[in-house]
């Protein structure tokens, strides 16, 4: 299934993407009488019980072919991240891929332990979203292609092989980072948290529709030109060590959304450098996720 948020007609809901479309399922819940958590997050907080009373009422609607008012095209929403109030920072794995270690400076910043660092709560935006060069702040944004988890069940030092039962799905972020702020000040935490410098979405693959995450292309084309060409496979820290590290001694909790690192090819990788300026157009592609768009004004 693939979950979203979005604003139709003026308001704030969230649904089921398929196809072209989106079904509401806020309104639509109310046709059959049924309570329906209020928002993503909640609906994921709910446990395990949500997915298949989702599944269940599109179903039903669908056999009585009452999805017609609750049914909007892509084209007339406009689409926010998939959970828009995030509760906390977005974590990020820094340094994830060995040849985006080396195209950052050499090999010996390939990492022994994994690095881990933060965005901002107020950093996520939606696709299709335009996203501020933050000129007179930054003159070196950088896009950084990335599949991210979402946490689904509450959970501490959990095991690498249990890992994944504590996953909801899967989602694309663009770790946008300001090169030059994230070298002034030591903390990447600044050059990272900049205004919606994290594009999020389209949706939330649930991991039952995605299979192995660690076999998935991701590629990131500025303007329609391929800069980042990669597969999960090549990860240094794989998802369920991710998640057993990061919850040693730290609780996760459901909505969390853990940002998996990017492959070569970032803006920053390039001699010269290639940054982002005003009117360029940012593709994410996942393979079995999605595609997150974002164009920079
Ligand atoms: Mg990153």
């Amino acid at each position: 299934m693939k979950l979203t948020s979005f604003n139709v007609n003026g308001k704030e809901t969230y649904g089921i993407a398929l196809g072209e479309h989106v079904i509401d399922l806020v309104s639509l819940s109310k046709v059959y009488g049924e309570d329906f958590p209020p928002g993503v997050q909640e609906a994921i907080e709910s446990g395990e019980g949500f997915l298949p009373m989702a599944a269940e009422l599109l179903k039903r609607a669908q056999r009585e072919g009452a999805t017609g008012d609750h049914s909007h095209s892509m084209d007339e929403i406009e689409w926010l991240p998939p959970i828009p109030s995030v509760k906390r920072n977005i974590m990020c794995v820094g340094k994830n891929y060995r040849e985006h270690a080396i195209e950052m400076g050499s090999e010996k910043d390939i990492p022994e332990h994994i690095m881990i660092f933060t965005k901002a709560t107020q950093t996520v935006t939606g696709h299709k979203q335009m996203v501020p060069v933050h000129e007179g702040v930054t003159d070196e944004l950088d896009y950084e292609g990335e599949l991210a988890v979402v946490i689904g069940k509450k959970g501490k030092a959990i095991k690498p092989d249990e890992a994944m039962n504590h996953v909801f799905g899967f989602t694309i972020v663009n770790d946008l980072t300001a090169r030059d702020l994230q070298k002034k000040h030591g903390q990447f935490f600044i050059g990272k948290s900049l205004d919606s410098s994290c594009p999020i979405g389209p949706y939330i693959v649930t991991k039952d529709e995605v299979g192995d995450p660690h076999k998935l292309d991701i590629r990131t084309s500025v303007n329609g030109e391929v800069r980042q060409s990669s597969s999960t496979d090549l990860m240094i820290f794989k998802i369920p060590d991710i998640i057993s590290i990061l919850s040693k001694g730290m609780t996760l909790e459901p909505g969390d959304i853990i940002a998996t690192g990017t492959p070569a090819g970032v803006g920053k990788g390039f001699n010269p450098p290639r940054f982002l300026k005003a009117g360029d157009r940012v593709d994410i592609e996942v393979e079995g996720i999605g595609i997150l768009t974002n164009q920079l004004q």
